[in-house]
């Protein structure tokens, strides 16, 4: 555990007092924010924190229990025409359509053996990601639905569908087959509408097939249309990543996922390579903060930006990412139940991606676990902390003491950081205000979100779809009431001061529980720090075993 117990006390069960210095909560700051970009905390635990399992676990077993009403179900297609410069995922180049097709066989017979485990609960959410499922052709692609509807029991009406694409594997036969099994949600990944950009990143692109791609997509009137763009690519400035935003906001897509650009020891582009360039990236999410606002988009994260009235008319099941749920079907898929997450072996070079998909596609039995990692309490806590927090609706206290009773100030007091440093705020929920959820948002949170992407559940993972506050409605916050300066300049945050810091629409204040209405979030300040606070607060234990990983 990252711990900052040395400077801070405890008072009581729902009380954090930190007592460090404002000098302390500074340093912090400064270490927080002067290496924004460290790591990518799209899961948690990270796959490279995955073992085998000895002896593997029956998944009849694991998963009879699973304490969730829905499941999600995600297929992965790990195949792509190329490898991009930057892409550390588990997928392999290779077009060949025969290669598919046993691929889609393997995969089907994963489903029928599994669909004896998970078909008790029915599906909220099916995505298909990798890699580009629209690589596939399109009888493949249609067998993927087929798999789900007949084989796993998708209910396309109550489920909402969201497909991963790329400008130069769509076409109108395919775009048909996803209209036909009512897909909610297509994602392209487009990266940046400037051709010398994407081959910089090995991912030559002519921005023409982008627009016809475009053209092509707007015709079919998705009810989400996703796009995703690359800040901080070798060559690019300030001005051309606004072009590539303003080109990919003429086209009006109802979400927008903005990614800074990681590079690896193990990627095709360096970090190396990137020294002579100057690091743009923090001044490139700024002005994208400021230009997506301009054009009426609210920011869920620091990557996800999304148009409110965005949505579908199906009426979809709830799901809770915060209770697992997650089947995972084909190679490179991870499957998360509460306390077991698991998957296929994790690789990238060419000769793993193929020996590990080789292996998937002969296998006969697909009925254990032998790759993953069983989650102890505390790190079951760090997940539901940080899939909370990272995101603009924050983490419910009162969600957190009902899920493992306990208050989150006694688990984690360095979390108190987050206040002082002014990089994280608690708001409140004015007793009597209602606690209204926007049809639309809550569409958008079920189709994506940071922690789960269509195309790859290494891009992201859903995003919990818990309760949302008008945050118009709470005007005080915390962070900005609760604080009070003692005369040697010490900072302190405390409930009592806390208590009394919500004001409703009437200006009444009012005095809500700690742990019933206060929820913690990041300051618009803090979300672009998402990136360095959630590798801040990655455990000792998954530190260790992270560095300990050797990629095959
Ligand atoms: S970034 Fe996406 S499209 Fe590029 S190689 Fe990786 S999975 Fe394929």
């Amino acid at each position: 555990m990252t711990s900052t117990g040395n400077f801070l006390q405890q008072h009581s069960t729902n009380d954090v007092r930190p007592s460090l210095s404002s000098g302390e909560a500074e340093q912090w700051k400064k270490q927080i924010t002067s290496n924004p970009y460290r790591n990518y905390l799209y899961s948690y635990p990270h796959k490279t924190a995955y073992r085998e399992f000895q002896p593997p676990i029956s998944l009849e077993q694991l998963w009879r229990n699973e304490p969730a009403e829905t499941f999600f179900l995600y297929m992965h297609i790990p195949f792509c025409g190329a490898r991009c410069g930057f892409c550390n995922l588990f997928t392999l180049p290779d077009k060949r359509a025969d290669v598919h097709a046993r691929y889609v066989d393997a995969l089907e017979r994963q489903a029928r053996q599994w669909s004896a485990f998970t078909g008790h609960k029915p599906y909220a959410r099916f995505a298909i990601g990798g890699g580009t499922p629209t690589l596939l052709a399109a009888p493949q692609l249609s067998r993927l639905f087929r798999i789900a509807r007949e084989i796993m029991g998708l209910d396309t009406a109550r489920a909402s569908i969201s497909v991963e694409t790329s400008p130069e594997t769509i076409t109108e036969e395919k775009l048909s087959i996803l209209k036909d099994n009512t897909v909610d949600r297509v994602s392209m990944g487009i990266q940046s509408f400037v051709a010398a950009e994407s081959a910089a990143i090995y991912r030559p692109q002519n921005p023409e097939v982008v627009y016809q791609a475009l053209e092509l997509l707007g015709k079919y009137q998705f009810p989400i249309l996703n796009l995703d763009l690359i800040y901080g690519l070798p060559g690019q400035t300030v001005d051309s990543w606004l072009y590539s935003l303003g080109q990919a906001l003429l086209h009006e897509p109802e979400e927008i996922f903005i990614y800074p650009l990681y590079t690896r020891e193990h990627t095709i582009v360096k970090p190396g390579d990137l020294l002579r360039h100057e690091d743009l990236r923090h001044e490139c999410y700024t002005a994208a903060c400021r230009v997506l606002a301009e054009h009426g988009y609210r920011q869920y994260s620091m990557r996800r930006f999304a148009k409110e009235e965005a949505g579908t008319d199906k009426a979809i099941l709830d799901y809770s990412c915060q209770e697992e749920g997650m089947v995972g079907l084909g190679c490179g898929a991870r499957s998360y139940t509460r306390e077991v997450h698991y998957a296929s072996r994790y690789g990238v070079s060419r000769k793993a991606t193929e020996s590990i998909i080789a292996d998937y596609v002969s296998a006969e039995r697909y009925d254990t676990a032998d790759y993953g990692i069983v989650l102890s309490l505390a790190e079951q806590k760090r997940r539901f902390i940080l899939k909370a927090a990272l995101h603009s609706e924050g983490l419910r206290l009162a969600d957190y003491s009902e899920r493992f009773s306990t208050s989150l100030w006694d688990d984690f007091p360095e979390l108190g950081l987050l206040l002082e440093s002014g990089l994280g705020e608690l708001q409140y929920e004015a007793e009597g205000l209602e606690q209204r959820g926007n049809p639309g948002e809550d569409m958008a949170e079920a189709l994506s979100g940071d922690w789960f992407d269509a195309r790859n559940e290494e891009h992201r993972e859903a995003q919990s779809g818990g309760l949302h506050f008008d945050q118009e409605n709470v005007r005080v916050t915390a962070q900005a009431k609760g604080r009070r300066e003692d005369k040697d300049g010490d900072q302190r945050v405390n409930q009592s001061d806390a208590r009394d810091v919500v004001q409703d629409d009437e200006n009444n204040l009012k005095a809500p529980g700690w742990e019933r209405d206060g929820i913690l979030r990041l300051t618009p300040e803090g979300l672009g720090y998402s990136d360095s606070i959630g590798d801040w607060f990655i455990s000792g234990d998954i530190r260790e075993r992270m560095e300990g990983f050797i990629l095959p």
